[in-house]
């Protein structure tokens, strides 16, 4: 007899955004007597496709202004959020009922660092920018790979279509051909400043989320003297393998304190270690700024394969072609409903193996950090 719950990790994934946030809501609302719970809500003007408010959820567990912080943040790329929205329900429903913290000890989770895009299935926001290319003091609007700029045409088509995908797909051919593999992903995954209706734009201007999340780090974290930080990503790598990637040079405190928490180690995007290429505006480089400079701190992106880079990038590029010259928004519309399955389904796989697997991956990497963390018993 087969086993009626072969994966039994996967129930914590949810199925919306909004279902995500009430169902974390409530269950910290339940340790909030225990433990003591502080929530900084932070909502957009925007609204989800039921209506709801779309929020960004700072909660703390434990000390309101800890000094040692284990956090937790999901939904950076929108659409990637149910993955690191999970791993914060097992951490709520499960960990956080038996753990003992010190008074100046918090655990805290970040969930939807880009609610809009979680919300709608798009891993950019509201103005179609990249949180995770936001994080700069200036905004180059000339800043673009040459690459890009000599495909623009075919990573932003105006027509989505088998004819026009078959010519696509073989400028892209060529471009691999001439330059290499590494160099696509250089020109397809950097960032880009020049095109707001392309994909990976990083913005003209700071965005919402990014103003939220520096003021929330400079309003609580003000005091930390350890932070312990992974933010959950989805699309890159073989599928339900992780990697750990690090904004951070090798040869900073951040990157060996990183690598002596989880035993995997951590890898380097901008040293050319990483599955990822060098990129700008990062999150973690952006918020780690507003820290205390006394504060030790450690930070990692989990990125958990999905499907090959070329099926993900696709559903990236349809997705852009439907907010660009479609009806994203008519969700009745059968060519929107298809677009939004499949870019669901690159960053989401509908698969309880895939899930059970990256919640059992995502505690262990918990788990690892919490021995880290002065404070917890
Ligand atoms: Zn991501």
């Amino acid at each position: 007899m087969t086993d009626p719950t072969p994966h039994p990790l996967a129930k914590y994934f949810q199925p919306s955004y909004q279902a995500s946030r009430l169902q974390l809501l409530a269950s910290l609302r339940s340790l909030a007597p225990r433990l003591g719970v502080t929530i900084d809500s932070r909502a957009l003007v925007e609204r989800g496709p039921s209506g709801e408010t779309l929020a960004l959820d700072f909660c703390i567990v434990g000390a309101a202004k800890p000094r040692h912080a284990l956090l937790i943040s999901s939904g950076t790329h929108g659409v990637e959020g149910f993955t690191g929205s999970a791993v914060q329900q097992w951490i709520a429903q499960t960990l956080l009922p038996t753990l003992q913290l010190a008074p100046h000890t918090a655990i805290i989770l970040q969930h939807a660092n880009n609610p809009y895009g979680f919300a709608w299935h798009r891993r950019v926001n509201e103005a179609n920018v990249d949180i995770n290319r936001n994080f700069l003091l200036h905004y180059d609007p000339a800043l673009c790979e040459p690459g890009y700029e000599a495909l623009l045409e075919n990573i932003n088509p105006t027509q989505w279509d088998q004819d026009s995908e078959a010519a696509n797909s073989i400028a892209f051919a060529q471009f691999t051909e001439a330059h290499g593999f590494r160099a696509l992903q250089q020109a397809l995954s950097a960032g880009q400043y020049k095109y707001p209706k392309g994909i990976q734009f990083g913005g003209s201007s700071e965005q919402q989320s990014t103003r939220h999340l520096r003021h929330l780090f400079r309003q609580h974290l003000s005091a930390c003297e350890t932070l312990i930080w992974l933010d959950f990503h989805t699309g890159l790598g073989e599928f339900a393998a992780c990697e750990l990637i690090t904004g951070a040079m090798p040869d900073t405190d951040n990157y060996r304190f990183s690598n002596q928490i989880w035993s995997q180690g951590v890898k380097s995007a901008q040293s050319g270690e990483s599955v990822s290429a060098k990129l700008n505006g990062l999150l973690d480089q952006g918020l780690l700024a507003e820290l205390p400079t006394t504060c030790k701190r450690a930070f990692a992106f989990p990125e958990y394969g999905t499907y090959p880079p070329t099926q993900v990038l696709n559903t990236m590029r349809a997705d852009n072609w439907l907010e660009q010259h479609g009806e994203p928004r008519n969700l009745n519309n059968p060519r929107t409903a298809a677009i939004k399955k499949e870019i669901l389904e690159a960053f989401k796989p509908d698969s309880r193996e895939w899930e059970h697997c990256i919640v059992e991956h995502g505690a262990g990497l918990v788990r690892e950090a919490l021995a880290y963390l002065p404070g917890v018993k």
